[in-house]
């Protein structure tokens, strides 16, 4: 078996496990290890931004999960898919670039995650983003960080002009820019794409930090737990490609493995809710109770209808358009293979005595239908889809090991609509999407709805149609909280693991309460902010 050593080694090289990577190897005086399950992101579809849906569905690239019967779903198990390569699920990922809002932060505040409030996290955002934008006189370029956020607005489809239309007249406020915006309002999204290329965590943080010789990179490499020295974790037993090893960590190991991994990882450790440790024979270090509980996600309803005018349909459901789209993306890297596929949105307030908004809209010009296995069919004729997604759900679900054995998946019950208040917010987000298509701008160019019709539902039938087809919007968090103890979190303010030593956990797992919008960024803001954090430490 070999052993190796190093100061710090990262599990996960995924959205957060690539920031830390870089910012950690940056000066030269530390060693640094970067562990990953999964393999190369060297792949055609990885790189085409409107490749988004073949990954989804890749089992070369994804860990596949499937949930356990979900209650608040009429007890279906839905599809939970995760990156499983290099840059994670930044690079499987729909790419919508959303920092949250300020008062998601505030909370993680007020949660006992201190100094993780909305004035310190926005200075983060602004040192780590580069903003390509259009303005009347062409394209500019604001900010110099890592994170390259463009506004594709240019290359989308004429048809997604109609969503805006409708917002305004829906009486929503239209607006440029949904990160720069501390209001409500509704866009053309920006996303994580570079000349047309995705731009993920990897190209961002990992890519430029790999010549570095302080820096490895294990790819295929499994982690199956942590070596603790009784309560101080002193490195981690992986397979790469089914031969052990043992890693030595001089100073820590950090958890990147994401919101489903990253507590599986701690539980099959010792640490976690004593009974569930014990119900599978190992051994409790710690009686972690809140390790893979809180379990917080987005699930959206979508509607589809059949369109009057031309929209991707006209060109992605078509043979002869498809391969003109593909050879115009391979000449110019431009046209609807270089825009994902969330093109307009925003967040909108369903009563005008709600401080914050609380539902989160996407518009995408294009109709497709849905296999039970998940493969996406573009309709022929031209069509589009409305979905809203409630931003702040109250319901929490958990992660659970399902055995001892690493290679078993964990068990996922999101529990999802388990308040009343969650309840209430599906049915104020389909009021939405009915207040949208009953615009003229959106009557104008709609031929007839798609089954099921959101016209003519009332709050019953929209609850119920909620429960029977609302999915992930693939955003688990929350499964190793921030806190202020050992009761209420996994985690201090400085993202160490309570009561252990030589042990953070930075990733989507460790954000107090979820995000109102997508979260990627926030994903990578928090982990700059934890290599800030460990460097400070060291
Ligand atoms: C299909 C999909 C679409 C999404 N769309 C958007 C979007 O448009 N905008 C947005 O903001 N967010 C989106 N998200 C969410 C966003 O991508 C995630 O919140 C974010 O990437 C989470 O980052 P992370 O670092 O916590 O985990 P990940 O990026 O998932 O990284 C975890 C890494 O750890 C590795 N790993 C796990 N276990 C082990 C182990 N035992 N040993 C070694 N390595 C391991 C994994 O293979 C993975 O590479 C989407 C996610 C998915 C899956």
């Amino acid at each position: 078996m070999k052993h190796l050593e190093f100061d710090y080694v990262i599990v996960g090289a995924g959205s957060a496990g690539c920031v830390l990577a870089n910012r950690l190897s940056a000066s030269g005086k530390h060693t640094v290890l970067l562990l990953e399950s999964g393999g190369s992101d060297a792949r055609f579809w990885v790189k085409v931004p409107l490749g988004y849906a073949i990954n989804v569905q890749n089992p070369a690239v994804n860990w596949g999960y499937q949930t356990a019967a979900d209650p608040g779903l009429n007890g279906r198990s839905t599809s939970w898919p995760r990156g499983k390569l290099i840059g994670g699920s930044s690079s499987i990922n729909a790419m919508t670039y959303m920092r949250g809002l300020p008062v998601d932060f505030d909370d993680w505040e007020a949660a006992g995650a201190r100094g993780w409030g909305w004035d310190t996290v926005r200075a983060v955002y602004d040192t780590a983003e580069t903003h390509s934008e259009l303005q009347d006189f062409g394209r500019q370029t604001r900010g110099d960080g890592p994170i390259h956020v463009t506004d594709l607005s240019d290359q989308m489809s004429p048809f997604s002009r109609v969503f805006l239309d409708a917002a305004a007249e829906a009486g929503y406020p239209v607006i440029k820019d949904l990160n720069a915006s501390d209001t409500d309002g509704i866009s053309y999204y920006r996303s994580t794409v570079r000349n047309g290329f995705r731009w993920s965590s990897a190209d961002a943080f990992l890519r430029p930090a790999q010549r570095r010789t302080n820096l490895k990179v294990l790819r295929n490499a499994d982690v199956d737990r942590l070596i603790l020295d009784g309560a101080r974790v002193t490195g981690v037993a992986l397979q790469q490609r089914g031969a052990p090893q043992i890693v030595k960590a001089r100073k820590e190991v950090i958890l990147c493995a994401g919101a489903i991994n990253s507590p599986k990882l701690l539980q099959l450790s010792g640490l976690g809710p004593a009974e569930v440790l014990r119900a599978h024979g190992i051994d409790v270090v710690r009686d972690l109770p809140r390790v893979g509980r809180g379990l917080q996600d987005h699930l959206a309803v979508s509607y589809q209808f059949k369109a009057k005018t031309p929209t991707l349909n006209n060109i992605l459901g078509r043979r002869l358009g498809r391969l003109r789209a593909g050879m115009q993306y391979l000449a110019t890297r431009k046209g609807p293979l270089a825009v994902p596929v969330n093109q307009v949105g925003g967040f909108v307030r369903t009563a005008p005595n709600i401080t914050v908004p609380d539902i989160q809209l996407y518009f995408n010009p294009v109709s497709y239908g849905l296999s039970a296995s998940g493969d996406v069919t573009v309709d022929a004729t031209p069509g589009y889809q409305i979905s809203a997604q409630p931003c702040r759900p109250t319901s929490t679900g958990t992660i659970e090991i399902s055995s001892p054995h690493a290679q078993d998946a964990p068990i996922i019950q999101p529990n999802s609509l388990e308040t009343d208040d969650d309840k209430a917010g599906a049915i104020a987000a389909s009021k939405v999407l009915q207040r949208f298509a009953r615009t003229a701008s959106l009557r104008a160019v709609t031929s007839e709805a798609k089954a099921p019709d959101l016209m003519e539902m009332d709050d019953t039938s929209l609850l119920q149609d909620f429960q029977n087809r609302a999915s992930t919007v693939y955003h688990p968090t929350c499964t190793c909280r921030m806190g202020r103890t050992v009761q209420d979190s996994v985690l201090d303010e400085k993202l160490r693991v309570h009561g252990v030593s030589g042990l953070r956990v930075a990733d989507a797992s460790a954000f107090p309460n979820i995000t109102s919008g997508n979260t990627n960024a926030p994903t990578m803001m928090l982990a700059l902010r934890a290599a800030a954090l460990i460097l400070e430490d060291a």
